[in-house]
C-alpha cells in the first residue's frame, strides 16, 4: 500500500504490506516515527464511555447506566464529565443488579435511554468516542436506541480499545483483551469506585487509555489506532 509520510515537512512517498497497518515505522527519508496507518486524523478530542444493560442483545435489551470522561490531547478530563441512570421498558433482573449493583428502584425516576442518549450526543459534541469492546456491545446499544426510537442519526467515529490493547500486549492466541486482563498487565490501582457500575469502568478504561496511548506513543489524535463508524443521535 501507498501512503506519505505524515511528517508535513517530508511528505515523502512511502510503500509497504498492509501488515504494517498499526505499526511503528521510521521514514527512511526524514527519520520521523509514526504508526503506519492510510488514514490520518487531526482531532485531539476524545469521549470514553460505557453502559450498563438490561442485558446482552441489543434488539432486545436497553440500556439502564451510562458514564463518561472526556480526554483532551492525552490527558483526563475528570471534571468533563457524564452519568446518568436510565428507565427501561424492561425490568432489570437480579442477575443484571447483582452484577451491576443497579436496582429497579435506582431507575425509577430516571428518564427513557433515548432521552439520554439524545443528552449524550450533545454533550459528546464531534469527539471520537472510545469504548472497551464498543465494536461488539456498547455501539451496538447506541445503534440499537436509535433504530427502535426513530432517532434522526449522525455518523461518529469509535475507537474500540481493545484495539490499543492488541496494538501494546499483541494479538496471539490466548492473549486475553478484557479490561480486568488490560488493568492487571497495565498495573493499575483499585478504587472505591464499584467495577460493572459504568462509573466505575468508565473511571478504569480512561486511566487504561491514558497509559496505553503512552506507552505506544500515539499523538494526540491516536493516528495508526482503527476506528469504526457508530451512530449518535442528530443533535
Ligand atoms: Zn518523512
Amino acid at each position: 500500500m501507498q501512503i506519505s509520510c505524515p511528517n508535513p515537512t517530508c511528505d515523502q512517498p512511502l510503500s509497504g504490506p498492509k501488515a504494517l497497518l498499526g505499526r511503528r515505522f521510521s521514514c527512511p527519508a526524514c527519520g520521523h516515527s509514526f504508526i503506519w496507518s492510510d488514514c490520518w486524523h487531526a482531532g485531539d478530542s476524545f469521549v470514553i464511555y460505557d453502559l450498563e444493560t438490561t442485558g446482552l442483545h441489543p434488539e432486545a435489551d436497553e440500556f439502564i447506566q451510562i458514564a463518561a470522561v472526556r480526554l483532551r490531547a492525552g490527558c483526563l478530563c475528570p471534571e468533563q464529565s457524564f452519568f446518568s441512570f436510565a428507565r427501561p421498558r424492561l425490568r432489570i433482573s437480579s442477575f443484571i443488579t447483582s452484577y451491576t449493583g443497579i436496582s429497579n428502584d435506582q431507575v425509577r425516576d430516571a428518564p427513557r435511554p433515548e432521552e439520554v442518549l439524545c443528552d449524550f450526543g450533545r454533550w459528546a459534541g464531534d469527539s471520537t468516542l472510545i469504548a472497551h469492546n464498543g465494536l461488539r456491545f456498547d455501539g451496538k446499544f447506541l445503534a440499537a436506541t436509535c433504530r427502535r426510537h426513530h432517532l434522526p442519526t449522525r455518523a461518529a467515529q469509535c475507537i474500540d480499545s481493545i484495539h490499543l490493547s492488541k496494538m501494546l500486549f499483541g494479538n496471539t492466541r490466548g492473549t486475553g483483551h478484557s479490561l480486568d486482563q488490560v488493568k492487571s498487565r497495565l498495573g493499575l490501582r483499585d478504587t472505591s469506585l464499584r467495577r460493572h457500575d459504568a462509573r466505575g469502568d468508565v473511571d478504569l478504561l480512561g486511566r487504561a487509555v491514558e497509559e496505553m496511548s503512552r506507552r505506544l506513543g500515539l499523538d494526540a489524535a491516536f493516528n495508526g489506532v482503527p476506528r469504526h463508524p457508530t451512530l449518535l443521535p442528530h443533535a
